[in-house]
């Protein structure tokens, strides 16, 4: 059993300056552990640690396919303790196992795809413009803050460290407060895994505080954070003032659109994998839909048939589709959104309210929801639930489509559903999304970039390019001219 009371500060397992937080399991309320959380000073000595470790010349001097052997050994250590790591995650978050299990796998796939990727990234000789060589090299920035959220945390944490230790950085990792318990337990893989030490720290605590010092730290040289765009909005001023750069991944309220002509039961497998899974806390749910005016009514009966025979349980029991949500404030808020919505006028066509029942009583648990007959304008359709809450919306033309589809500050994806590939493809390049799914929904590649436009952030994580987005390019010059610059000459 992992001991989750020491956080780990500079390559040294202790007790956290922040003192103790419990971790609650969301299917029945019950004590998972009690864990270590960081204060502003472990910040400084993680910071302090980082640097130096960065700065060894060993871990500078490393070359790429050495490295690379070394994110190898991470990923198969993950993959060797995924079952434990999923079990771990399914009682922090609520998740099904499937889920927390497939992402233990998709962390392991990360650190190898990233492996793969470090060992073929090349510097290029630039085309010479005088008499002399010139080249463009890159190099870490130094100390890298990765903060994360709770809904999918040993995937973010993965998503973050690999690339950022491939280009040669030291990591300080703060993972969410609900979700700490897989963060400390991957820093026990890496750790054994034979990271350096000092490389990577990983400091659970608030983010108000903890959270606050990283960014705000002199040492630290950027920012990587996923999470809701208030706080994005935050950290990027605060990045602002430092001239340090930031990649933001944040929030959405993604259409999915139904054409006429789509494969309905894949449509409607699709959407309800979108907006359901996960209990509907992900960053890409698809969580408005949008169907064509002549096939909305048929379809809605279809989908909220299918909906209502979801089964909702514990995570940890098989055959359950929709686990609890992560925590029971999280899911009054949820619950707030849908009453607000039915104030407003709108209908509920399944779900609603919170299962009841033995079971259910103990558990923050939220029916998957359908709403129609919403205004666009008002918070259900506006506004990011980040929980199993569907708003309906019928459509007519194209152009008033694109145009509602678009009415939000976010930009995160799309899903599209038609056998007509040339208007999927039309579409797909009107929206404003960082990625569109056609005839199919939050599907992932590592090797396909990822983030938002708009409100939904900035910068790309994943594919090759996600390793230099935590470096910094340098250009050298080489003089190759017989006879001195001529100017001192004159
Ligand atoms: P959050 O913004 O409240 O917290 C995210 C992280 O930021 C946590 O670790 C938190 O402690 C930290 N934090 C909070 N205040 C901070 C501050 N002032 N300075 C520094 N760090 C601070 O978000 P959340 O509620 O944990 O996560 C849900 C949000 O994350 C949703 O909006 C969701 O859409 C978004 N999300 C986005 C993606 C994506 O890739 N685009 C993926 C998952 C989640």
């Amino acid at each position: 059993m992992t001991d989750f009371s020491q956080i780990f500060v500079g390559g040294q397992w202790r007790a956290g300056g922040g003192g103790l937080a419990d971790s609650i399991d969301p299917a029945d309320g019950s004590l998972v552990a009690r864990h270590g959380v960081a204060s502003v000073a472990d910040v400084d000595e993680a910071v302090a640690a980082g640097h130096r470790a960065a700065a060894d010349a060993e871990w500078r001097g490393m070359l790429p396919h050495v490295r690379a052997r070394l994110l190898h050994r991470i990923g198969d250590a993950i993959e060797a303790q995924a079952e434990e790591i999923a079990a771990l995650q399914t009682a922090d978050t609520g998740k099904t196992l499937g889920e927390t299990r497939a992402l233990a796998l998709s962390a392991a796939g990360t650190f190898r795809y990233t492996a793969a990727a470090l060992e073929t990234l090349d510097d290029a000789l630039t085309t010479p413009r005088g008499p002399f060589m010139t080249m463009s090299v890159h190099e870490p920035i130094g100390v890298v803050g990765a903060i994360t959220p709770w809904n999918s945390p040993i995937a973010s944490d993965a998503q973050k460290v690999a690339p950022a230790l491939a280009a040669g950085n030291a990591v300080i990792l703060k993972p969410a407060e609900w979700t700490s318990l897989v963060s400390l337990k991957f820093a026990r893989i890496v750790e054994a895994a034979g990271l350096p030490a000092g490389l990577l720290s990983v400091l659970p605590g608030p983010g108000a505080t903890v959270g606050d010092a990283i960014v705000r730290h002199p040492g630290v040289g950027k920012i990587s954070f996923t999470g809701g765009t208030v706080t994005g909005k935050r950290i990027a001023a605060i990045a602002g003032e430092k001239l340090m750069p930031v990649s933001l991944e944040l929030g959405g309220k993604s259409p999915t659109i139904v054409f006429p002509d789509a494969d309905i039961d894949h449509a409607i497998a699709g959407i309800m994998f979108g907006i359901f899974s996960s209990s509907g806390q992900s960053c890409i749910a698809g969580s408005r839909l949008f169907v064509h005016r002549s096939i909305h009514d048929a379809f809605l009966a279809r989908l909220v048939e299918r909906t209502q025979a979801l089964r909702v349980g514990r995570g940890t029991q098989s055959g359950t589709q929709v686990a609890p949500l992560v925590h029971f404030a999280h899911r009054d808020k949820v619950a707030a959104y849908v009453e607000a919505a039915q104030a407003d006028g709108a209908r509920i066509m399944c779900g609603g309210s919170a299962p009841r029942g033995a079971g259910y009583d103990d558990g923050a648990y939220y029916l998957p929801t359908i709403i129609a007959g919403a205004d666009h304008a008002s918070a259900i359709c506006q506004e990011e639930v980040f929980g199993p809450v569907l708003v309906a919306i019928p459509f007519d033309d194209e152009d008033h489509l694109v145009a509602q589809a678009n009415d939000s500050v976010y930009g995160l994806a799309c899903g599209i559903w038609t056998r007509d590939f040339a208007r999927a493809y039309a579409l797909a390049r009107r929206i404003a999304a960082g990625t569109v799914w056609i005839n199919t929904y939050k599907q992932f590649s590592i090797s396909t970039p990822f983030g938002g436009v708009k409100e939904s952030g900035m910068g790309r994580e994943k594919g090759r390019e996600g390793i230099r987005a935590y470096m910094q390019q340098k250009s050298l010059y080489w003089g190759l001219d017989p006879q001195p610059l001529p100017w001192a000459n004159g």
